[in-house]
C-alpha cells in the first residue's frame, strides 16, 4: 500500500534552543503553526472520506513536539486521534529533539496513538553538537532512542552532514554510535546557509564554509551505505524542495539540489559498478531493471559518459532493461564471465 503524509508544520514551537543551523520559516516556506481547527481541516482535506489505497500518517515536522507543554500536545493530538479512530489515517507521527522525551511524555504519545516518533540527532560528536548550539548531549539521544524503543515506538534519526567543526572523521563517529541507537530508519540532511540564522552570520564573517554540493553527496552517500549494510533504512536525503529554497532569498550558500536524493543513489551505483568496468578487457553490457536505469546512467548521463571513457580501448558499453533483474541489483557481463551486484540496498519503508 502507498504511503501518504499529511504534513503539519509548527515551526519552531517548543525549540528551547535556537540551533545556529536552523530557519523553520524560511525551510519549509510556512512562518504560522498549525492550529487545533487547522488540522482537523487539513487532515479532511487530504482524507474527505475513508480510503483504503493508500497508508495515509498525519506527521508534526518543524518544532521540537515533546518540548511543547501538556496541553498544547493534547489540543494538537486530539483532531489527528479522531481521524485515527474514524479509520481516515493509519498513523501519526511526529519529530522532536533527543533532551524531551520522558515516560510520561511517551504515555501521553500512546494515549493519542502515536506510533512513529524522529529525533533530531544532528550529530553524535559533542563537539559538533556544542558549535551548532543544540543544547542537548550525544547521551540525551541515547537515552531517548532507547526509551522509544522500550516503549515500542518506531525510531527515526535525523542527522546532518555538514556542521560546524564536522569533519569525515567525526562523521564516521556519529555513523558508528548511530548504529548503536537501533533506530528503525534515518533520514539525511545537508546542512544550508539560511538567511536569519547565527551560521548565516559565521559564514558572513568567513567562520564557516559549506561544504560542497559532491562532497555532501559522498558523505550522504556513505551514511546511506553505512546504515543499509546495517539493514536500517535511509528514508531520505536531501530536503525537499520549496519555492522559498529554489527561487526565494533564504539561501545564502551551501549544499542544496532538490534532486540531492537521486544523485546520492546514482553515485552509490557508480561506486558499486566502477570496479567491474575497469576489470573488463573487453565489452561489457550492463543489464538493469527500468526503474534503476537512470541510477545506471546519472544524472545528464553523468555515469555513463564515466564509464565510456574507462572503456576506451577496450570496445564498447551498452545498457539493456530487463524484467528479470530485480530492482537494487544490475548484470554486469565482461568476456565469458558475469556478476550480479546490488546497487541499492535500502531497505523498505519502516511501514
Ligand atoms: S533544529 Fe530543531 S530544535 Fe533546533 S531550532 Fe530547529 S526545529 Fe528547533
Amino acid at each position: 500500500m502507498k504511503h501518504a503524509i499529511i504534513p503539519l508544520f509548527i515551526p519552531h514551537w517548543g525549540c528551547p534552543h535556537q540551533c545556529v543551523f536552523c530557519n523553520q520559516v524560511r525551510i519549509t516556506g510556512r512562518s504560522t503553526s498549525v492550529t487545533a481547527q487547522d488540522i482537523e481541516k487539513i487532515i479532511r482535506e487530504y482524507v474527505p472520506v475513508r480510503d483504503d489505497s493508500r497508508y495515509w500518517e498525519a506527521a508534526f515536522y518543524g518544532g521540537s513536539f515533546t518540548a511543547l507543554p501538556v496541553k498544547v500536545m493534547e489540543e494538537l493530538l486530539k483532531p489527528a486521534k479522531q481521524a485515527l479512530d474514524e479509520g481516515r489515517i493509519r498513523a501519526i507521527r511526529l519529530s522532536t529533539r533527543p533532551d524531551c522525551i520522558t515516560p510520561e511524555i511517551l504515555r501521553l504519545l500512546k494515549r493519542y496513538g502515536v506510533k512513529t516518533v524522529e529525533l533530531g540527532v544532528q550529530s553524535l560528536d559533542p563537539q559538533v553538537l556544542k558549535k551548532a548550539e543544540r543544547g542537548h548531549t550525544a547521551e540525551d539521544a541515547r537515552q531517548a532512542a532507547a526509551l522509544l524503543r522500550q516503549n515500542d515506538f518506531s525510531v527515526g534519526l535525523q542527522f546532518m552532514i555538514g556542521l560546524p567543526g564536522e569533519d569525515w572523521k567525526s562523521m564516521r563517529y556519529t555513523a558508528r554510535k548511530g548504529v548503536r541507537l537501533k533506530p528503525d530508519f534515518i533520514r539525511i540532511y545537508p546542512v544550508l546557509v539560511l538567511e536569519g540564522t547565527a551560521l548565516g552570520q559565521m559564514y558572513r564573517a568567513g567562520t564557516y564554509r559549506p561544504i560542497r554540493l559532491e562532497e555532501a553527496v559522498c558523505k550522504a552517500a556513505f551514511m546511506k551505505r553505512w546504515y543499509n549494510h546495517h539493514g536500517i533504512g535511509v528514508i531520505r536525503v536531501g530536503l525537499q524542495a520549496t519555492d522559498e529554497l529554489d527561487t526565494g532569498h533564504s539561501l545564502l550558500a551551501g549544499p542544496y539540489h532538490p534532486a540531492m536524493g537521486e544523485m546520492c543513489d546514482q553515485y552509490i551505483a557508480r561506486h558499486v559498478i566502477t570496479p567491474w568496468i575497469r576489470r573488463a578487457a573487453g565489452p561489457v553490457e550492463i543489464v538493469c531493471s527500468r526503474r534503476d536505469r537512470s541510477k545506471v546512467m546519472g544524472r545528464r548521463r553523468e555515469s555513463w559518459i564515466f564509464y565510456e571513457e574507462l572503456m576506451q580501448g577496450k570496445g564498447t558499453i551498452t545498457c539493456r532493461e530487463s524484467a528479470d533483474i530485480a530492482v537494487g541489483t544490475v548484470r554486469i557481463y565482461y568476456g565469458d564471465k558475469h556478476v550480479t551486484v546490488m546497487i541499492d540496498e535500502n531497505v523498505p519503508l519502516e511501514n
